[in-house]
């Protein structure tokens, strides 16, 4: 369960099932629980910009070189920014008897930050790393900005999805057009893939016996901002993909499609809503589903149907191929709490962890229970 605030909580969960709770860095409450022997993890949000970064140079950079902050965070690649959560992760395990580090935020930003913010980074630390990695970084920009051209004229990308038919001949055509967006992708991947080793050679070097895992975007959008399953669990003890259906912020599957959407919408009045998010469900393999809603409105306020769940699953599942272990994140407001419940062990997860505890969702955590039992 993540996010409770005191041993009270604590003592109504373990009543219903849980010992082990994820918490921020909060040295007092890690400390009541383990005395009270229960199991701690502590979650890190990796790039944030914390007081001493808010400063142009830590900021992330599109191909148009605007600055921008994504999840309240900076460039992944900004050797400040990795020395500091560095030093805390060090802090916390050799201070505190903690079960795991949890990394939140590992990643790139997304396009629930806005397409803009997701169009990068392109900063000078970027330039160098991206360049001592094999990429060519000028190909890279190049293409990205081709790509926010063609999103805020989205006529020429529209054309190509109707034409591409599916045919084999279109996958290759797209591949060749598109050389330095994988290179965009792919760098982001191993820029990630190198701090996340980074963390566990020094939990390794400290406390070996200290698991890491992270909070990572659900399969559909992971490769998106950097994750890529089939590699990041060779150094993770265990995955928390975020299988948000329902939810009002960045990672929730629901959100980010509304956003792409919303960006889509205000760059090209000549879309439709409908439209739009037609193109968005076929481009992420929703298209087969049933009453996905056709309104942002609807979208941000209903969320996307139950089927979500399964499929990214699934997904999760066949991606990592039990490599490591996968305990998905869900909402803990989810109406149908019980059935993705259900769906987590019915596709085999090794365990479910919940977003977020509050106390007026204790009837949430009862109904866990029952179908648990
Ligand atoms: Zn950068």
């Amino acid at each position: 369960m993540f996010g409770i605030k005191d041993l009270e909580d604590a003592k109504f969960l373990e009543e219903n099932g849980f010992k082990d709770f994820v918490i921020g860095y909060k040295p007092k409450l890690i400390k009541v629980l383990n005395n009270a022997g229960y199991n701690v993890h502590v979650v890190l949000g990796t790039f944030k910009i914390i007081e001493k970064f808010k400063s142009v140079e830590y900021l992330a950079e599109d191909p148009y070189g605007r600055k921008h902050i994504w999840f309240g965070s900076g460039c992944p690649n900004n050797p400040e920014i990795r020395k500091y959560i560095l030093d805390r992760i060090r802090e916390i395990i050799a201070n505190y008897d903690v079960k795991s580090i949890i990394l939140d935020g590992i990643r790139f930003a997304s396009p629930g930050s806005g397409l803009e913010a997701f169009a990068t980074c392109f900063c000078e630390h970027c330039r160098r790393k991206a360049e001592d990695m094999g990429f060519s970084y000028d190909r890279m920009k190049k293409a990205v900005k081709y790509l926010l051209h063609n999103l805020y004229d989205f006529r020429k990308i529209k054309n190509d999805l109707d034409s591409y038919a599916y045919t084999p001949l279109s996958l290759i055509d797209f591949t060749e057009k598109n050389l330095g967006l994988v290179d965009w992708i792919k760098f982001r991947e191993m820029s990630i893939m190198e701090f996340i080793k980074e963390v566990k050679n020094l939990i390794l070097s400290i406390r070996p016996n200290v698991r890491l895992g992270a909070y990572i975007f659900t399969p559909s959008l992971a490769v998106l901002v950097g994750q890529n399953y089939s590699e990041i669990w060779k150094y993770l003890d265990f995955i928390k993909p975020m299988v948000y259906r329902i939810g009002k912020g960045v990672a929730c599957l629901n959100y980010e499609l509304a956003i792409i959407a919303k960006d889509l919408l205000r760059w090209n009045s000549w879309l439709s809503e409908e439209e739009i998010l037609r193109i968005l469900y076929k481009f992420f393999g929703f298209s087969e589903y049933q009453n996905y809603p056709l309104s942002v409105k609807a979208m941000l306020e209903e969320g996307l149907p139950i089927s979500c769940i399964e499929k990214e699953f699934i997904m999760a599942k066949k991606l990592v191929f039990g490599k490591t272990e996968i305990h998905p994140i869900v909402m803990l407001h989810d109406s149908s709490l019980g059935d993705v419940v259900q769906i987590a062990y019915k596709t085999g997860m090794d365990g479910i962890d919940f977003f977020t505890f509050r106390k007026e969702l204790k009837d949430n955590v009862i109904k866990i229970n029952e179908v648990v039992q």
